[in-house]
């Protein structure tokens, strides 16, 4: 066996075999939702009084009554032990990616020496973790004040191990957001109430929108003994250095290719125990990249969407250990290959069954879809900046822009058919859209909308927020992201912009317009408005970058920057007009966006001038020794010229491994010099730009040394997992 760890390791991964899966014996139909207290169990669990009551708190968004919490968390507990549980713990979002737990017993003392089973309905509903070391952007400094977890009704516990989760928001003291899901919240309520309002121009009888969401989760598998012998894989997420891989993803034959056997046992692992955990499971698949996959399941309610976002990535890393991978949800771990994404498709559906993204049958209902559309694409044109810093982060980055994903500018793209219907609206005129005939005297003449625009063949994959026949598919979002943020901006801002053209259109009704024509008023002048949001062509392009300037769309590709645009006066309007979030939660959340930038950088830097200084040129360095012994050894054989020639190509070796190895110091050097600079700065948006402009470039550089001395330098020496190492599983 060889003595390079590198070579062990290699050898350990192609060993590993699938793994058996334990399927259970009913069918997914039988076992889902196993481990939720869904409204089967409740109804089982809870008095049938307070069964009705909590539903009504979560269906019709009632107060929740502080005297039925006791006898919810009785239930809860029932149910709990029951299935083995001894310890509960209130689940929440905090403002880095991830979720969040503390863990308790549910034992107290008894008070005759022994231990009881204690949960009661003020255990339940709030707790105050230990939270101080979660980022809050000084929000807690300022009004001295802890933060406090509330339960969130409106997303069912569950039971993760041997504990009883309960999804809760995160908030101070002094009411403001800590996490994603109060926002969250609020913009779903705001939203809720603004469509619902326009809903009422057309159908009077609705009393509530839901916002849906389906996400689609890319992700790569390494396996874990090749990941352990990556420091940087393990540190930061992503290789910091690496050679393209001879064979990468050219073939497109990983793309709906046969998944692996290993890969196949973690699928079917992570799809049972998600669908007992109540994730409708539906899609899965290869991904472009070798190596890359991608799980989605079927649409549902945005808030619970999220939630269970969040709950399958925990999840996905779990079981992946139980497999020998590790999931990389990093969105560039690679160079050169394509990174991962996650897909938001978003769409709005009434309480009367009617989806409003979707054409209906008659005139009225198409006119319906029209306005949805219509002012979606007025919310996502007047904050494009915003919606692009909602999905930007050090690490999607890396992603956005690279040729392989959405652009570093939002726009939207419509397909023909529901571009020639917009057109058709903006330019006949008025007389044309109606006939002067139907039942109330005028009827609307709206070009067929054909159902074909269900297909969704016609796909532009350039596309950050494209069309797909009966929703809009936000596909900037980073596979590591919590949705709730992209979810946040997107809702809010299409809350605005209905609630902006209902006003309009009821001034126009009340000077005496009839309906119809006051709602196609308003339509033709935002179809102009926001017509700068509308593209159809290849978003790859440098053409595209320019033309998107000359449209005023923002194009700022500077991470840190683009943080800005949440500070945006407009920005601030908005989300306080819809009572989302203050100036201040603001302020406090790009803070913590800027520390998370800098912390990231800071830790990339770091492990990349550790690994040059320790691993690659002392592996350099060491191979360089042995060709000048070579070279000796030559030279004491052959006579001088004769040694001269034969040994041309290691001296070239040599010479190149030197002043590689100089380069690569140098560029360290200057490399912990920037960080220095930049540490000394105090404003953390300084300081987050400076990290950027900076720091980043010269990790670039250094990486490039790196990556053709891995070329020259003798395989065997090389300690640290190659790409098409790391790249294909057997
Ligand atoms: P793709 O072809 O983009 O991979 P899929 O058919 O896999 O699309 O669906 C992607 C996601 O979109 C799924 O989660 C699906 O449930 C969801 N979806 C379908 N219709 C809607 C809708 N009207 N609103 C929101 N999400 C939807
Ligand atoms: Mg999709």
């Amino acid at each position: 066996m060889s003595t390079n760890l590198r070579f062990q390791v290699v050898e350990e991964a192609f060993k590993k075999k699938a793994i058996e899966v334990n399927v259970p014996n009913e069918r997914p139909s039988e076992y889902f939702g196993k481990y939720v207290f869904n409204r089967e169990k409740m109804y089982k669990y809870l008095p049938v009084d307070v069964y009705a009551k909590l539903v009504d708190v979560i269906d019709n968004g009632a107060r929740l009554d502080r005297s039925i919490a006791d006898a919810v968390a009785a239930g809860m507990k029932k149910w709990a032990m029951e299935n083995g549980v001894t310890h509960y713990t209130h689940w929440f979002q905090p403002l880095t990616e991830g979720t969040a737990e503390k863990h308790d017993a549910f034992v107290e003392h008894d008070g005759k020496g022994g231990m009881v089973e204690k949960f009661s309905g003020k255990l339940l509903v709030q707790q105050e973790p230990d939270a101080s070391s979660f980022p809050n952007g000084g929000i807690r400094n300022t009004f001295e004040a802890r933060g406090y977890s509330a339960w969130d009704p409106t997303s069912p516990v569950f039971i993760m191990d041997d504990t009883l989760c309960i999804p809760t928001i995160f908030i101070s003291y002094t009411g403001e957001a800590l996490d994603y899901k109060a926002p969250l919240l609020r913009a779903l309520r705001a939203i809720d109430a603004a469509a619902t309002d326009v809903c009422h121009l057309f159908y009077p009888e609705v009393k509530k929108v839901q916002t849906n969401l389906g996400w689609e989760q890319e992700y790569f598998l390494v396996d874990e003994s090749l990941y352990s012998a990556r420091p940087d894989l393990v540190l930061t997420g992503r290789t910091l250095m690496g050679h393209e891989s001879a064979k990468n993803q050219q073939m497109d034959d990983h793309y709906f290719g046969t998944i692996p056997d290993r890969v196949q046992a973690f699928m079917k692992d992570l799809e049972i125990q998600a669908l007992e955990l109540a994730i409708p499971c539906k899609t899965r698949h290869n991904e472009v990249a070798p190596n890359q996959f991608e799980l989605a399941p079927i649409y549902e309610e945005c808030n619970l969407a999220v939630d269970h976002n969040m709950l399958l990535m925990s999840l996905m890393k779990k079981i992946a250990r139980k497999h020998g991978f590790r999931v990389l949800l990093h969105e560039k771990p690679f160079d050169g290959v394509n990174g991962s994404g996650k897909h938001n498709n978003w769409s709005l559906s009434a309480d009367n069954g009617k989806l409003l993204h979707s054409p209906g049958k008659t005139p009225e209902e198409n006119l319906r879809f029209v306005t949805f559309i219509v002012e979606t694409l007025m919310g996502v044109y007047k904050h494009n900046g915003l919606l692009k810093a909602s999905i930007m982060s050090a690490t999607n980055a890396h992603r956005l822009g690279a040729n392989e994903a959405p652009p570093a500018i939002i726009s939207s793209f419509l397909g023909k058919q529901l571009t020639d219907v917009l057109n058709h609206i903006e330019k006949s005129d008025k007389d044309e859209l109606f006939n002067l005939k139907g039942k109330q005297g005028m009827e609307l003449d709206l070009p067929q909308i054909p159902q074909l625009i269900i297909d969704n063949t016609d796909r532009n994959r350039t596309s950050p927020f494209a069309f797909t026949g009966n929703r809009f598919e936000f596909r900037a979002i980073g596979s590591e992201a919590n949705c709730a943020s992209a979810m946040i901006a997107l809702n809010t801002a299409v809350a605005e912009s209905l609630n902006d053209f209902k006003k309009r259109v009821d001034t126009l009704i009340l000077r005496g317009e009839p309906k119809i024509s006051a709602i196609i008023d308003v339509l033709r002048d935002d179809i102009k408005t926001c017509k700068p949001i509308r593209f159809d062509g290849n978003g790859y392009s440098e053409e595209w970058v320019k033309e998107a300037k000359k449209r005023g769309l923002d194009t700022e590709r500077s991470c840190p920057v683009i943080f800005e645009r949440y500070l945006d006066a407009e920005s601030i309007k908005m989300f306080e007009d819809m009572n989302v979030m203050n100036k201040k939660e603001l302020e406090a959340r790009n803070e913590v966006k800027w520390e998370t930038y800098v912390k990231t950088v800071q830790i990339e830097a770091r492990v990349m001038g550790d690994l040059s200084m320790n691993h690659i040129i002392p592996v350099a360095t060491h191979y360089q020794s042995q060709l000048a012994k070579n070279v000796a050894c030559l030279r004491n054989i052959f006579d001088a010229d004769k040694a001269k020639r034969l040994s041309a190509r290691n001296m070239n070796i040599i010479e190149e491994i030197a002043e590689r190895a100089e380069k690569i110091e140098k560029f360290v050097e200057e490399l912990v010099n920037a960080r220095k600079v930049a540490n000394k700065i105090d404003d953390i948006h300084n300081r987050a730009i400076a990290y950027h402009d900076n720091v980043e470039p010269k990790m670039e550089l250094i990486r490039h040394e790196i990556d053709c001395l891995e070329m020259i330098v003798e395989d065997e020496l090389w300690t640290l997992p190659k790409y098409r190492e790391l790249l294909f599983i057997r």
